[in-house]
């Protein structure tokens, strides 16, 4: 991919990262409030991997591609750390990357490694617990303890860790307000 490809930083960008099937596309949905969002039409073929949707003419939305995935091949692994390191490191306009993990498992070696990237990035970040509905809550509250601890180890992690669900909306206002404040014209 080059460069070039992606779409001209016009708007405050958030994007979302985190393992193959943490919940991802069924947060950004539960966010915006739709089923299915307008792609922003970029030159074929280029920038297949990464997905940008322009919300409300005033911020934009990516969706970096799951990690993660066990079957990965090592040539897999390596384009798509070359993809979302480039990514990361040359927009000006990424004003924060939400980084996914499951409530159940917490925080696996891909997203250490997802951490150290956006770290090295100097990116801001924050991590969202997801799928929160299908823990007990003192299993939650100690696995929040865990994350918040690990990441407030790195340098570009927002303190607080956010905790989500897509099937009861629970934390979905409270991250929405939050993403709004990034918007064009706040
Ligand atoms: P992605 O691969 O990260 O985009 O993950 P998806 O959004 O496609 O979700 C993967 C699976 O987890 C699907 O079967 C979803 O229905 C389920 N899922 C996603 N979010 C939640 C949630 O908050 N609670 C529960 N119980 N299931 C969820």
């Amino acid at each position: 991919m080059k460069e070039d490809a992606l779409p001209p930083p016009t708007h405050p960008e958030i994007a979302f990262a985190g393992r193959s099937n943490v919940g991802k596309s069924s947060l950004i949905n539960a966010l915006t409030g739709r089923k299915t969002l307008a792609r922003v039409s970029i030159t074929p073929g280029r920038t297949r991997q990464l997905n940008f949707f322009l919300l409300g003419e005033r911020l934009m939305l990516v969706d970096l591609p799951g990690y993660g995935y066990a079957k990965a091949s090592k040539s897999d692994i390596k384009a798509w750390t070359s993809l979302a390191g480039r990514y990361l490191k040359g927009r000006p306009n990424l004003r924060r990357v939400l980084l996914l993990v499951d409530a159940r498992h917490g925080l696996k070696e891909a997203d250490r490694e997802m951490l150290t990237m956006l770290d090295e990035a100097a990116v801001s970040s924050q991590i969202v617990l997801t799928k929160s509905d299908k823990c007990e809550p003192e299993d939650l509250a100690r696995l929040h303890r865990a994350v918040a601890q690990e990441g407030a180890r790195h340098g570009a992690a927002h303190p607080e860790v956010a905790i989500s669900s897509a099937l009861t909306g629970l934390g979905i206002a409270e991250l929405r307000a939050e993403l709004a404040a990034f918007s064009a014209g706040e």
